[in-house]
């Protein structure tokens, strides 16, 4: 049988507070906060929602000493690692490695020179932390946009290189890698060309996407020829407004690409002239039927024998419909026919079998 050539860039683990990224470990979803760190039970509420959703990792900007001092805090009422975001004065990022953190995230463009970045990954050394070496093109070193004219690819990369070097001179291996840009072609280029040359996972996102829905569209445009390439450990959908919906559209991109499947997969047609049921009617039923389970089963759902037959054959479940009635299909063999009123049940049905037979898996 065909199998996609599919090869998932080879990277090195990192623990962030237990949560492995890298190696074939599970592309980890995170998101950042909006509030005022130092506003704990604002910054804890959100993370609580963020955690319902489905986050894996969450981030907090550390911009001033008393959002530092909070992080302790936050950190005990929460459920999942921990990241302290820093950029421009690396006194902040020292003050946070000295708080509970799992991960330390900093903006090496930014961060005041090598000297200075030494000495933050001295520390995060000292306290057996990892640390996001997040290269940004609205924020690369000068010397590297007069060399190369502007913040492109290979200077994203160079940039990202060269702070590694510097942390693996001082022992340090802890580190986790993004490229982010807000044009899409300059983000898939330079993860692409650092994939080439580096081992450290990389965490993608497209950033400053800006308002959904078009945001999740371009999100989706950047990160999807990099997860197909095999290439992305953690990622971020950035949205402007309230974070909890990055969650969502982080997963969707991921089951939609086939990366990470996590709730059953609905084929289902446009529509047309040809339609033979009421298609709408029953997909809106099955989706909420269906919400919360996390088997990864693919349905298909067509409205007429046109492409219904060849889609339900190709399904682990499908339908093919005609007239106000159709045939089911199991792993490509007809399993039963059904009228129009019963085909809901009779593909939840088929469901809760292949869950018993296939496990959640
Ligand atoms: Fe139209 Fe049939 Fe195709 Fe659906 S499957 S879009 S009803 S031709």
């Amino acid at each position: 049988m065909y199998q996609h050539p599919f090869k998932r860039h080879q990277t090195k683990e990192v623990s962030v507070g237990g949560v492995i990224i890298g190696g074939d470990n599970p592309i980890r979803v995170q998101s950042m906060t909006t509030t005022d760190t130092f506003d704990v039970d604002g910054t804890v509420a959100q993370i609580k929602r963020l955690e319902e959703a489905g986050c894996e990792l969450v981030r907090v900007t550390v911009p001033k000493p008393e959002d530092a001092a909070a992080l302790g805090e936050i950190r005990k009422r929460i459920g999942i690692p921990l990241i302290c975001d820093i950029h421009f004065d690396y006194k902040m990022a020292l003050a946070a490695l000295d708080q509970p953190v799992d991960k330390i995230r900093i903006n090496p463009g930014n961060i005041g020179g090598y000297d200075r970045f030494r000495q933050v990954i001295r520390k995060a050394k000292e306290r057996g932390l990892p640390m996001r070496i997040g290269v940004n093109a609205g924020s690369l070193e000068k010397e590297l946009v007069e060399k190369y004219g502007f913040p492109c690819p290979p200077a994203m990369v160079e940039s990202a290189l060269r702070y590694i070097e510097i942390a693996e001179s001082e022992g340090y291996d802890q580190m986790i890698v993004s490229l982010k840009s807000s044009d899409v072609m300059t983000a898939v280029e330079a993860y692409r060309l650092y994939a080439k040359q580096g081992s450290y996972p990389t965490h993608l996102g497209i950033t400053e996407a800006g308002k959904p829905p078009y945001a999740i569209v371009k999100s989706a445009a950047g990160l999807s020829p990099l997860l197909i390439d095999g290439i992305g450990d953690t990622i971020r959908i950035s949205l402007l407004g309230d974070p909890v919906p990055e969650i969502q559209a982080a997963f969707d991109i991921l089951q939609a690409t086939g990366r990470r499947i996590r709730r059953p997969e609905l084929i289902a047609c446009p529509t047309c002239g040809r339609l033979a049921i009421d298609l709408e009617k029953i997909v809106a039923e099955l989706e909420q039927r269906l919400a919360g389970r996390q088997t990864a089963v693919k349905i298909s759902v067509l409205g007429c024998v046109v492409n219904g037959p060849g889609e339900a054959k190709e399904a682990d479940i499908g339908i093919a419909a005609g007239n106000g009635k159709g045939v089911i299909f199991r792993n490509g063999e007809i399993v039963r026919h059904v009228v129009e009123a019963e085909m809901v049940d009779a593909l939840l049905e088929e469901v809760d079998l292949w869950e018993k037979t296939h496990g959640d898996q």
